[in-house]
């Protein structure tokens, strides 16, 4: 999608530090990392948010797949977060669907 930020990375178009990458979706480092591991993974194909893909079952348990497979291989062995923000009252900043993977220290208690 035109003036997709995320469309643009997974196009090569815009530089990322990729970690993961199949068929389905990329995953690379945040620009702004909220923890020493964080990590984006994003579906490929233009979809706007969870909200838009909710009846996706097939692309949203490739993605909580991908999830793993990126902790696996970035030694989270002593456990992570995986969050996705949707729309205003979600503080979704970059309207193409994406998971946050977090960890690396011990995370807060709090989730708001
Ligand atoms: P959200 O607020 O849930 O929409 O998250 C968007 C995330 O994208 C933020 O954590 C940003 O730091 C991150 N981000 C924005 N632009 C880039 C970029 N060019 N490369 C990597 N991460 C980015």
């Amino acid at each position: 999608m035109e003036d997709c930020i995320f469309c643009k990375i997974i196009e090569g178009a815009v530089p990322s530090k990729v970690v993961y990458e199949d068929e389905i979706c990329k995953a690379f480092r945040d620009v702004a990392p909220q923890a020493p591991v964080h990590v984006l993974v994003v579906p490929k194909r233009h979809v706007e948010s969870l909200a838009k893909a909710a009846d996706d079952e097939a692309l949203l348990g490739h993605l909580m797949r991908a999830c793993a497979l990126v902790a696996e291989s970035l030694g989270l062995a002593d456990g992570y977060r995986v969050v996705t923000n949707v729309g205003e009252n979600g503080c979704q900043s970059v309207r193409h669907l994406h998971l946050h993977v977090l960890g690396g220290q011990r995370l807060s208690e709090k989730m708001s």
